[in-house]
């Protein structure tokens, strides 16, 4: 019988992600990176069962660089294509979960861009793009918003004038929640336990950084809010800063909106704790070891806030089943791992710290030290889960 394969496509403004995921496969046939598009510099990149290619797509928008992907799918799937799965930052209230892609959800998805301005029509012009490249084939909106739409209200809505909320949609979201529900799933199996009777802190530490408290399989409580810059400190983002800040630095410096977003989102975070050296972790943590003061900081402001945000989601919690850590930072540190669980001693949390050190490159497993609550590192895969979602749709109902 043939596999099943679905294509992932995770659309920016001026480059597509994408990856053919195989039902029973464990790694991408295909996966690549389209960059620069709309420019004359406009190039594809992809990775064929381990061999890397390149081509140049002079000129090329997202439809033409689909078309261009088109025989390489095609080759790597051999003939057997089953649909596409686009990631989607922001499905606002109205997606609790993946939808197939018809006019409807266009619409929806249009109607949410006041809510992500830069992302939303990116992933809007993705879809159109493959919708016209491969009209043949279902297509499915996965967004990085709709797990947690479980949130009960006390942990969604800010403390603002209810207007806000019911005429404008100013209301805490999320976002992650693609690998948050793909890792918990893993953590469940890996324990041993049912997901829908388990109970989870979760850590997703990449360039964008966020928590999770997630019961019976649900998430309860996020550190994002309305936009990905709420919570932990991030590689360029400041996360959780004092909300008057804006008119402060508008009063006394005459800052615009607009310079106090950029400086928020493109150079604050672990770039700025660092004295300008790097939003890297890799690189921060060399040059801590090598005495770096700014690197030093940076890296233990990430720790404390990080685990006094998950302090906080503990108190969505009937009880703790483990903590989970991923994400490029989450699968890789062990540093930041150590440090981190060195603050949550009031939750029982301890590490072992060989089995700490072993889980690395794409390593899982369990790190905590015996008669202590689980702490388990689990690589995420957003690209299987969005094409497990994509598959689940495609399925009839049995
Ligand atoms: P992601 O956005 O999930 O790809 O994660 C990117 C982050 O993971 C960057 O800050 C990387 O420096 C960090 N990272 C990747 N590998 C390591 C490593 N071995 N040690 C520390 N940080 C790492």
């Amino acid at each position: 019988m043939s596999t099943r394969n679905v294509l992932v496509i995770n659309c920016g403004s001026s480059s597509i992600k994408f990856a053919l995921v195989g039902e029973s496969r464990a790694d991408f046939p295909l996966h690549g990176l389209a960059e620069r598009l709309g420019s004359a510099d406009a190039i594809l990149r992809w990775q064929h069962d381990n061999q890397r290619h390149e081509q140049a797509i002079a000129g090329s928008d997202h439809r033409a660089a689909l078309a261009a992907l088109l025989p390489l799918v095609e080759q790597a799937a051999d003939g057997s294509l089953h649909g596409i799965g686009h990631r989607v930052v922001h499905g606002g209230e109205h997606f609790t979960a993946a939808g197939l892609i018809g006019a409807d959800t266009l619409a929806a998805i249009r109607a949410t861009t006041p809510l992500a301005p830069l992302h939303n029509p990116a992933n809007l012009l993705g879809i159109e793009a493959a919708m016209a490249v491969f009209p043949e084939l279902p297509q499915v909106a996965v967004f990085d918003t709709a797990f947690h739409q479980t949130l009960p209200a006390h942990a969604y809505r800010y403390a603002l004038p209810e207007a806000l909320y019911r005429d404008h949609g100013v209301r805490r979201y999320g976002f992650h929640g693609t690998s948050h529900r793909y890792v918990s799933h893993r953590a469940a199996d890996m324990a041993g336990l049912a997901t829908g009777d388990s109970s989870w802190l979760c850590a997703h530490l990449g360039n964008g950084a966020s928590t999770c408290a997630i019961v019976n399989g649900q998430s309860q409580d996020t550190s994002m809010g309305l936009t990905p810059l709420e919570g932990l400190v991030m590689g360029t983002r400041s996360g959780d800063v004092d909300p008057n800040l804006h008119g402060h630095l508008a009063r006394t410096l005459g800052w615009s909106l607009d310079k106090i977003d950029a400086m928020l989102n493109k150079e604050s975070g672990l770039l700025a704790l660092s004295g300008g050296l790097s939003n890297d972790m890799r690189s921060l943590e060399q040059a801590r070891d090598q005495g770096h003061a700014g690197a030093t900081l940076a890296i233990e402001v990430f720790c404390y806030r990080l685990a006094k945000s998950l302090a906080a989601m503990s108190c969505a919690l009937p009880r703790l089943d483990g903590l989970i850590f991923t994400g490029g930072i989450g699968e890789n540190s062990a540093l930041i791992r150590s440090k981190t669980v060195a603050s949550l001693g009031l939750l029982g949390l301890v590490i072992d710290h060989e089995a700490n050190a072993a889980c690395v490159r794409g390593q899982s497993g369990a790190i905590h030290a015996a008669g202590h609550p689980r702490i388990l590192v689990v690589p995420t895969n957003e690209e299987r889960q969005i094409a497990l979602d994509t598959l689940a749709l495609l399925d009839p109902v049995l």
